[in-house]
């Protein structure tokens, strides 16, 4: 998946322009002159083959040569709720949800969550999107939501998608997940929740049990924020087909 760029603005016609970080690496790293063909997304579920036709200082103008739909998304959408780590963790887990294929990450605001994310921070965390894009091959971009405040999550997740908390001590994941992938039809959408270091609170715990939601275990460890998404994430995804 070498030689990806990523362009802001939708693509159309023959026509792209790249600029900022991206024309960047583009001009001066990879020292590209006109010529020099790569594949631009824009995140639409299109790539394209472009080649460059003029360097800039600080922009590149592509012709674009062919347009392919090629979806690489998970055969069902998956929304990862989850109180964020802080620093390196959370940038290292935004990365990682992106490349297992989640559709949408919502930063969750707990009982026991200690800071809020600034927009700064969203925004740095949208570049890591689009990065581990690059480098994955996704046509289409992970999405980060605002903040939202965990009942809201809870709520907002629709009745008939199958809805999984991940909680220290409760049934273990695999043995939930054969109830809803047996063979029969796939579900329609995922929403996960993880909770911060400091765990839900049992009356977080009772609120998702008394609307509908599953509560899913690991083993008898403590794994870490970010780990316990992935843990989640991977085994749920390994229970669709990947094509
Ligand atoms: N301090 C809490 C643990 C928090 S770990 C306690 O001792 O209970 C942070 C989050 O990761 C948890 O809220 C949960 O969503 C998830 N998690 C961690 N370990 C887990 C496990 N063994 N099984 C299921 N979820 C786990």
């Amino acid at each position: 998946m070498a030689d990806r760029y990523f362009v802001q603005n939708p693509i159309e016609g023959q026509q792209a322009r790249l600029a900022g970080a991206e024309a960047h690496h583009l001009a001066h790293v990879m020292r590209a002159k006109p010529g020099h063909e790569v594949v631009l997304f824009d995140g639409s579920g299109a790539e394209f083959t472009a080649r460059v036709q003029r360097v800039c200082r600080s922009e590149i103008d592509l012709v674009v040569i062919s347009r392919d739909q090629i979806d690489r998304e998970l055969s069902v959408p998956l929304s990862l709720g989850v109180a964020l780590p802080k620093g390196d963790r959370q940038r290292w887990l935004v990365e990682k949800a992106v490349e297992l294929g989640v559709a949408r990450l919502v930063p969750l605001e707990t009982e026991r969550s200690s800071d809020r994310q600034s927009p700064a921070v969203l925004e740095r965390l949208r570049r890591a999107v689009i990065e581990a894009s690059k480098q994955c091959g996704r046509n289409r971009l992970m999405e980060i939501d605002s903040p939202r405040k965990l009942p809201d999550f809870l709520a907002a997740a629709p009745r008939e998608a199958v809805r999984l908390l991940a909680h220290p001590g409760a049934k273990d994941c695999q043995g939930v997940l054969d109830g809803f992938f047996n063979g029969k039809q796939l579900p329609r959408q995922i929403v996960l929740a993880i909770g911060p270091e400091g765990g839900f609170t049992q009356a977080e715990l009772d609120l998702a049990l008394a609307s509908g939601w599953q509560s899913v275990g690991f083993g008898p460890r403590i794994l870490r924020v970010e780990t316990a998404a992935l843990a989640l994430v991977a085994t749920v995804t390994a229970r669709m087909q990947h094509e």
